[in-house]
């Protein structure tokens, strides 16, 4: 039947939602907090530059063409997609750069020069990471466990000694048994980042990660990441969306064990047959809800690891800067010194490995001519509190390392306009919890797949949660995913695998 449903915010895991069950004929209204859609997947305009303030890395392909073609659209034509070559380039201290193609017959040779044998062990372990990841989009991420059967898959049962190693063991042991030079082993554990995650905590089966890198390889929408979000948006537009921004959610009201609507803070009350949220978990849970209506309290979280919180800090700089590629990562000698401060001392480091796009080098609309495009995204602990000095120290200490990285000394004084983005910012624009940057837990081991937080309340039958906070976690492909799974919740359908195809409702009251 056709139901009235709310979703709490617009970040790129309820939107994704938002266009499936409108799809299906339901009536569906988003209200957000701030004044755009896209949350995290943020955009600023400012002196002649486009700044993208979230993702940059655009990966697994395939999961965005899947989401596409439930609407029958042709994702490529819709986003205009570029495939980066070179991938990306990583500054040592130290020691030289390397480029990695994306192209595992290229990257073999760049290995192998490292350390002798390497190339041969990359195709090994690429070709592992191969069918884990295979795997892991065929039987785990797309399923809600509804049917216990499905565990019992002779795909995964004839894996599964293989995949319990790879659960139990850390991916840092895991890159340890095949390569020894430090720089290989932080080229395959670096990804961890994007997941929350340090290599020496999150386990071995995120070692599929380095497909991404090695086969699939990284792409780019020619008009920047916020195009994602006006994409997704205009076809929820063409679907009957609702979108109300500047609407902050006060509380998802309730009677029994439904959810009845939302009160926003102007008072007013919306009423709603189901109520989704894809706002942060534990704010969802912890304040929009009362004590008796939370599955998840706050005693739940204390046990719960956050991921990193970051400092974000854009750049319009004068002149070019032909030392970097589109994509470029500088990665400390103190690789697990900076790890344990991050995850398991919650202090800063002393130095830090840092990501840096320079989208002008692949999009001349993100920059005036003669000037480029600088995001630096420097991860940072989770569960501090940073004053506005301590901010605006740590952006003068990390724009410094960058420009000696890069060998750049000038940098500072060709700075012509910039925008940071720090923890605070997280806590009071997204209501982060314990400003983590990333929207949701990191992917330990005992917060991945099952074990995560799940997308539905265990007090309130009609109440959902989407986005990175719950299954299966971090990023934009993994927010398409929580959407069909949220979707394959409310149609009550129990199998795994991808939404294929969406047959509109009949109105029968
Ligand atoms: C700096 C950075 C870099 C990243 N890089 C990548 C990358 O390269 N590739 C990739 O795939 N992923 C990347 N990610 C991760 C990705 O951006 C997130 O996983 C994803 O955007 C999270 O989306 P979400 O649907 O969970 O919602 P969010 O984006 O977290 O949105 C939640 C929304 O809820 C709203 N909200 C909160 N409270 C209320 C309320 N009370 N009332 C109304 N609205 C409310 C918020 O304002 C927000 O808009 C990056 C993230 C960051 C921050």
């Amino acid at each position: 039947m056709k139901k009235h449903i709310i979703i709490v915010g617009a970040g790129y895991g309820s939107l994704a939602l938002a266009n499936l069950l409108a799809r299906a004929g339901h009536t569906v209204e988003m209200f957000e907090r701030n004044s755009m859609p896209g949350g995290r997947t943020g955009l600023v305009s400012q002196d002649g530059f486009r700044f993208d303030t979230g993702p940059s890395w655009y990966l697994m392909p395939e999961v965005f063409e899947q989401y596409y073609k439930i609407f029958d659209r042709d994702v490529a034509k819709e986003l205009d997609l570029i495939r980066l070559t070179p991938g990306y380039k990583v500054f040592f201290e130290g020691t030289d750069p390397v480029i990695i193609k994306g192209d595992l017959n290229e990257d073999v040779h760049t290995f192998e020069a490292l350390e002798p044998g390497a190339g041969v062990k990359l195709e090994k372990y690429v070709a592992k990471s191969e069918k884990i990841y295979d795997l892991s989009v065929k039987h785990f991420l797309y399923t809600n466990f509804q049917k216990p059967t499905e565990l019992l898959h002779p795909d995964i049962l004839k894996n599964s000694l293989s995949m319990l190693r790879y659960a139990f063991s850390t991916i840092d042991n895991h890159v340890s048994r095949y390569f020894t030079d430090s720089r290989i082993k932080r080229l395959l554990e670096y990804h961890m980042v994007f997941l929350g995650s340090s290599p020496y905590q999150a386990p071995a089966i995120y070692s599929l990660m380095s497909v991404l890198d090695y086969k699939s390889g990284v792409f780019y929408p020619r008009k920047g990441m916020y195009s994602l979000i006006d994409s997704i948006a205009s076809l929820g537009q063409s679907l009957g969306v609702q979108y109300h921004y500047n609407t902050d959610v006060q509380s998802i009201d309730s009677v029994g064990d439904r959810a009845t609507g939302i009160t926003l803070s102007d008072g007013s009350q919306h009423k709603a047959d189901i109520v989704v949220s894809g706002a942060d978990l534990h704010f969802t849970e912890t304040s929009l809800l009362p004590n008796e209506k939370q599955s998840f309290p706050e005693s739940y979280w204390e046990r719960r690891q956050p991921g990193p919180s970051a400092l974000l800090i854009s750049l319009g700089v004068r002149g070019s800067l032909p030392q970097l590629l589109h994509h470029n990562l500088l990665f400390v000698e103190d690789w697990q010194e900076n790890f344990k401060a991050i995850y398991e001392d919650y202090t800063i480091p002393k130095s830090a490995s840092i990501y840096v796009c320079n989208p002008s080098k692949t999009d001349a609309s993100v920059a005036p001519d003669g000037h480029e495009n600088i995001f630096i995204l420097v991860p940072l602990p989770a569960k501090k509190t940073y004053t506005a000095s301590e901010q605006e120290a740590l952006t003068a200490r990390f724009i410094g390392q960058f420009a000696d990285m890069i060998g750049q000394p000038d940098l500072a004084s060709r700075i012509v306009t910039r925008y940071i983005f720090g923890p605070e910012d997280f806590r009071t624009v997204y209501h982060s919890w314990q400003a983590g940057a990333l929207g949701g837990q990191s992917h330990l081991l005992s917060q991945s797949a099952i074990f995560r937080t799940q997308n539905k309340s265990k007090k309130l039958d009609n109440l959902y949660y989407v986005g990175a906070g719950t299954t299966p976690g971090i990023g934009l492909p993994m927010c398409l995913m929580s959407a069909q799974l949220v979707y394959k919740r409310i149609a009550g359908t129990k199998s795994g695998g991808p939404v294929t195809h969406i047959e509109p409702l009949e109105d029968v009251q």
